[in-house]
């Protein structure tokens, strides 16, 4: 296969603030994968939190060039693992190739990538839609301008989470996530705001502390009104088995997980252990959000609005109708350039 790497910078349609940040734009490698006059293609939407720029992905992706230029795609499994195996880290960039591999794969077979798994794209969650921290009053605009989605997902885990739920319950009465990012530190404070928040209405609540806190998690698990979902205590599936009985349930992303056949597997497992799943995603296009969505019949929650942010996206896919994603009957993992 030939391996071909671009870097293209996504700008945002706002400012984007979470706990730990803001940003405006965002720069992403992306692959594709080419034989036989087939191109697959895939994108790394990484993540600082994670240990992960566009040089350290770039990087990891000129490693496993030979690899990947070597491989025959159709032995797929086996190469999904030892891309998983060339580093430590660095999962966005094995995401792109994997998520390449497995466009080439099913635009060689003709078949939509949930078509090849056997899942009914009629069983797809509603998606929430993400409000990054702002000031209330902008807040308020964002979710007026999100009159489209019956789900939205609150950032909080800043000093003015009391103000921007207030803001936020004035201005809806639709169903409220809050993801609060790692930001509270203290369980007894988490704890507070978790009653609060019940009283508003909320129906879970992501990632309350910092990863690795877990103790202080199971502690909030027996005393929390809410659902608890990990969200940076959670990347790929040898996590999972210590959250069971910690968390309610964890979010799932494609980016973290090193690739949708990771992503598979954690699902799987997640379900064994009788975890709740949602699945997320990173700011990215249209390519990796609809490179997700073919996994969403399996799971109870999504939130898949990354490329919704992105002013300039560079592919087109899945799109929204009352709130839930649409798959395109088309082959492969459901994206194309933009502009074919
Ligand atoms: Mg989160």
């Amino acid at each position: 296969m030939k391996l071909t790497i671009t870097t293209k910078r996504l700008e945002l349609k706002h400012t984007w603030r979470i706990a730990r940040g803001a940003v405006d734009s965002k720069e992403y490698n992306f692959v594709t994968l080419e034989r036989d006059g087939i191109s697959g293609h895939g994108e790394a939407a990484h993540n600082t939190r994670y240990d992960e720029s566009t040089e350290s992905i770039r990087s990891f992706l000129e490693q496993a060039r030979p690899l990947l230029e070597s491989a025959n795609p159709w032995h797929f499994r086996d190469l999904g693992r030892e891309i998983q195996v060339l580093a430590n880290g660095q999962q966005a960039g094995k995401a792109a190739l994997d998520m390449a591999l497995i466009d080439w794969v099913c635009r060689a077979l003709n078949v939509p990538y949930h078509r090849y798994l056997g899942l009914d794209p009629e069983k797809m969650p509603a998606t929430s839609y993400s409000i990054g921290i702002d000031k209330p009053e902008q807040m308020q605009e964002r979710i007026r301008d999100a009159a489209a989605f019956r789900v939205l997902k609150i950032k909080l885990g800043s000093d003015n989470d009391e103000a921007i739920m207030r803001a936020v319950r004035e201005a809806t009465d639709r169903p409220v996530r809050v993801d609060a990012n790692e930001g509270w530190r203290q369980k007894e404070q988490a704890l507070a705001r978790i009653h609060q928040l019940a009283e508003q209405q909320v129906e879970f609540v992501e990632q309350p502390m910092p990863a690795g806190r877990l103790l202080d998690v199971a502690w909030l698990r027996q005393h929390s009104p809410l659902p608890l979902i990990a969200d940076e205590d959670v990347r790929s599936a040898a996590d999972i088995p210590r959250l069971a009985g910690v968390y309610h349930g964890i979010n799932i992303k494609v980016m973290k997980a090193g690739g949708l056949q990771e992503a598979l597997r954690m699902i799987e497992l997640a379900r064994t252990f009788g975890l709740k799943i949602m699945l997320g995603c990173m700011i990215e296009s249209s390519l990796g959000i609809s490179a997700a969505a073919q996994l969403a019949p399996l799971v109870d929650w999504i939130d898949l609005d990354g490329n919704l942010l992105i002013a300039n996206d560079p592919y087109r896919g899945v799109r929204i109708e009352q709130g839930r994603p649409v798959l395109p009957a088309t082959a492969g993992v459901g994206a194309e350039p933009a502009g074919e």
